[in-house]
């Protein structure tokens, strides 16, 4: 089946919008970004905001189509959801106090509060409890490809990050866990069908869950350099994770004993452990750094101040706080905040670089994280601004309080089970499932009937692919000097047919015609670069690669004496001469095969 079933198969230049242009825009970062724009396959509206140009369209058609295509074999069911949804299913939800201003509210004319739909949960569980009533029509996924909106916070990176973009979501629901997990392998077979299809070098890794707990998510990431998210593997077995959600072995326990006593050193004008370590000469590995956190709102105070706790992470001085673990302990605010410098030095009396475990006052509460509960006589901050204390040792003169996983991984870090070393890289994140359970049925109230007559809350799933977001990272893993290289199937047309000087031949014009109906007829997309005399053979050359069609065949008076064509993939270095005879065999051959 050809992928293009109702585009149109074939275009003339001089008729086209082609607008490849040369400057590169100068908030164009990545490189798919500026050749987005320099292809001439999008436009920027706004901040966010991207107008689809011709061959962007194309290729985002393509997209859907193969994701089409196989949520379909997979039994979804396509459906399309409103962008604009009423906030009284959000409040059922309890999402529309939760969200921030990633949500953008507003108002109808009779003063009634709505939103653009970020994600459809919420009206798919409404449109479901309103349609299905029996446990003999689950399991049933349902799914959109549609245009979603986001106010994000930064947008950027085209249509990467964008505020509007198209996303395909899918929401299933089941009986029973039983039934969840089935769709949910089913789903993950399915991404991995669609990122194959595509063209894909791409990993699914676990992610985090977020608050709902217990259930399962995995991440798909686009290995490139310039992804914006970070993902860590095991040399030697299948753990993946990404970096929210990945844990290192807890450290053997071969605290070496303390050989020191605790010493009070002026440490001025040093703000971070770089300063520190350079002027007491030691690694960072050897000191510890002291985070204060705000606990969770506990009410409020006679005097109408906030009661709020503050919380001491402690971490070694190289490792890093990872938000999201330190979020899921318990008593401490989500989303995480941190003390400020007038309530740190209200209550432990210095700046937050001089902060310590060392006599900390009574009532805040001392989470250390594995590693640096590992320690002994190790550096850290005096709770005297311009000092430190060395030598210091848990138990001897310090609580070391509550031992958590707090950190993120780093390269070289023994994989959970101990086994072989993790190491990190970058991805771009293409698609995410998640098993929901029951948060949103629950919620909302959506309940079936069970096989004994029985009210049950149906489990969900949700599965969502960044359909827009695909188009650039396909770019990104991609491209060469020259522009992009598109995989076969979701290039903008297979083929690029150029004539050379075809306003002084009237054989090569002849024959550029018959040859673009014939290919055409055949199934092949052509791009025919029929543009006039003034525009030179060099720029065709070069804006057909800037677009990165697969496939180039140019007819010249010179190849026609000796009854050939030039032929060249994208991929080439060189062209090839092929015979005029059996060329659109040849060309027919080598495209539809692999668009099939
Ligand atoms: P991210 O961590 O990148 O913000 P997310 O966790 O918010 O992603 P989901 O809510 O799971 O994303 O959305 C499903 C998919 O939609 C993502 O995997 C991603 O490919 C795509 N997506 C999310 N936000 C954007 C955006 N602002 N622009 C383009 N695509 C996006
Ligand atoms: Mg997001």
């Amino acid at each position: 089946m050809l992928e293009n079933s109702y585009h149109s198969n074939h275009m003339r230049t001089s008729k086209y919008l082609l607008a490849t242009t040369k400057e590169t825009p100068s908030d164009a970062v990545v490189i798919s970004h500026q050749l987005m724009l320099k292809a001439g396959l999008i436009r920027k509206l706004a901040s966010g905001l991207y107008s689809w140009m011709p061959t962007g369209l194309r290729v985002l058609k393509k997209v859907s189509r193969i994701i089409q295509h196989e949520m379909d074999n997979a039994g979804a069911l396509e459906v399309s959801m409103p962008v604009v949804q009423p906030a009284e299913l959000w409040h059922e939800s309890g999402r529309w106090e939760q969200m921030g201003s990633e949500l953008q509210r507003f108002k109808d004319r009779h003063e009634r509060d709505f939103c653009l739909g970020p994600t459809h949960e919420e009206v798919i569980t409404d449109l479901v409890r309103n349609e299905i009533s029996s446990y003999k029509q689950l399991p049933i996924n349902l799914y959109q490809i549609q245009t979603k909106f986001r106010d994000e916070r930064r947008p950027r990176f085209g249509v990467m990050r964008a505020r509007e973009f198209v996303m395909k979501d899918a929401y299933s629901f089941h009986a029973d866990q039983a039934s969840l997990e089935l769709t949910y392998e089913l789903m993950y077979e399915t991404y991995t069908k669609i990122f194959d299809r595509l063209g894909f070098t791409f990993r699914a890794v676990e992610a985090d869950s977020g608050n709902i707990g217990g259930n399962r998510s995995h991440e798909f990431h686009v290995l490139a350099d310039s992804g914006e998210d970070e993902i860590v593997f095991s040399s030697e077995n299948d753990y993946a994770a990404n970096m929210e959600m990945a844990s290192a072995a807890a450290p053997a326990d071969n605290k070496g004993a303390s050989t020191q006593d605790k010493k009070l050193v002026a440490t001025p004008d040093t703000s971070s452990i770089e300063d520190v370590c350079t002027l007491l000469h030691v690694r960072p590995e050897q000191t510890i750094k002291t985070l204060i956190v705000l606990g969770e709102k506990s009410g409020e105070s006679a005097e109408g101040q906030n009661d709020q706790a503050l919380i001491a992470l402690i971490l070694r001085g190289d490792h890093h706080l990872n938000e999201v673990k330190a979020t899921k302990i318990p008593g401490i605010q989500s989303p995480l905040s941190f003390a400020d410098e007038k309530q740190i030095n209200a209550v432990l009396g210095c700046k937050p670089g001089s902060i310590g475990p060392v006599d900390m006052p009574e009532g805040i509460r001392i989470i250390a994280d594995r590693d640096a509960a590992n320690l002994a006589d190790f550096v850290c901050g005096a709770n005297q601004d311009g000092h430190h204390l060395t030598g210091v040792n848990w138990d001897k003169d310090c609580k070391v309080g509550e031992v958590a996983d707090l950190r993120n991984v780093i390269e070289g870090d023994l994989s959970p089970d101990g086994k072989g070393k993790l190491s990190i890289k970058r991805g771009i994140e293409v698609g995410h499932i998640f098993q929901l359970g029951n948060k949103y049925s629950q919620a909302m109230g959506l309940s079936v009937l069970n096989e004994n007559g029985k009210s049950i809350v149906p489990e969900m799933g949700c599965y969502g692919i960044g359909v827009t977001r695909i188009v650039a990272a396909a770019i990104e893993q991609c491209h060469d000097e020259k522009g992009i290289i598109w995989p076969d199937n979701i290039a903008p047309f297979h083929l690029a047919l150029i004539p050379l000087n075809a306003h002084k031949s009237e054989q090569v014009s002849q024959l550029a015609d018959k040859l673009y109906r014939d290919l055409t007829d055949a199934g092949v997309e052509v791009l025919y670069d029929d543009r006039d005399k003034k525009t030179s053979p060099g720029v065709k050359f070069a804006d057909m690669e800037l677009i990165g069609i697969p496939h180039r065949l140019v007819i010249s008076e010179r190849s026609l004496e000796q009854d050939k064509l030039e032929y060249k993939h994208r991929g080439d270095t060189d062209s090839q001469d092929i015979p005029l005879e059996g060329a659109l065999d040849f060309l027919t051959n080598k495209i539809l095969s692999v668009n099939a």
